[in-house]
């Protein structure tokens, strides 16, 4: 084990690794409130405050064989090589026969791994936990946005393997393009039992955008939506996750600078370690 900073209880080698945690420290398509590159690094230190052990799952981090290995160093201002680098080092991870899970960052960077996993699986399927759908063509013009990310994955893995939930923001153009292509749970999350049923057996890549939870709950975000779900019921449903082939995950949107007593950290903290126990 060394002094370097990880998230709690993912002191692992690489080598030994099940699951290999990185950051993705990349906000440059933000377009509310800026912040989220220091996200990774917050969870990090604001983990310590937080116990290995799960009272929910009666499961220890340090049970499995996790391994943080810090954040990529991003050439920030290009974002096709932002994403390229997520996707290299996604595709580095799956070679070794290990899972990724990637701390964000803005939600753009789910496009770089899922690029990676797509190659890997050609039958995954996206879980996607957000207020907002995601699914615009472009935004302001730009094809490469935290607000078309999900478009743009469905130009990779197409109809019928994304299922949204939670979603409470969109606009009506791509909400109604939405219900041709994808499932979508508007407000709530409580049709997961039946995405489960759905998906059990097929490879799934998970993306937790931290604003689907209430910003009362959750206001260091960079675009907080009111008239969410609370966190408690979030935790609540990770816990069906071992149900399902996870290929990979990402938690995404924490904004620090946003967050100035830390309880969206630490939010954002403990939905990380239950994720991390229930796929692992
Ligand atoms: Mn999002
Ligand atoms: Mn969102």
């Amino acid at each position: 084990m060394s002094n370097r900073l990880c998230f709690i209880g993912c002191f692992n080698k690489y080598d030994d690794a099940d699951i290999v945690i990185f950051g993705a420290p990349f906000d440059g398509t933000a377009s509310f409130r800026p912040g989220s590159r220091f996200a990774p690094q917050a969870m990090r230190v604001d983990s310590d405050g937080l116990e290995t052990y799960s009272p929910y799952q009666n499961k220890d981090l340090t049970d499995f064989k996790i391994c943080d290995t810090g954040d990529l160093l991003l050439p920030f201002g290009n974002t096709a090589a932002v994403l390229d680098a997520i996707r290299h080092r996604t595709q580095c991870i799956v070679d070794d026969g290990k899972r990724p899970v990637m701390l964000g960052g803005e939600h753009l960077v789910t496009l770089g791994a899922v690029r990676a996993l797509a190659k890997a699986h050609d039958d995954l399927c996206i879980l996607h936990f957000d207020a907002h759908a995601d699914m615009r063509d472009e935004y302001l013009g730009e094809k490469l946005s935290h607000a078309t990310v999900m478009r743009r994955v469905w130009d990779i893995v197409g109809d019928n393997r994304i299922f949204q939930l939670g979603i409470r923001s969109g606009e009506r153009n791509e909400i109604a393009w939405g219900k041709d292509h994808v499932s979508t749970q508007f407000f709530d999350i409580d049709t997961l039992p039946d995405i489960i049923n759905t998906l059990r057996g097929r490879p799934v890549y998970l993306s937790v955008d931290l604003d689907v939870i209430d910003p009362s709950e959750m206001p260091g975000t960079g675009t907080p939506e009111a008239g969410g779900i609370s966190t408690a019921r979030l935790i609540d449903y990770l816990q069906l996750l071992p149900n399902l082939n996870i290929a990979g995950a990402d938690v995404v949107e924490l904004s620090p600078p946003c967050d100035p007593n830390c309880i969206s950290t630490m939010a954002a903290c403990k939905v990380l370690r239950e994720m991390l126990l229930a796929i692992g």
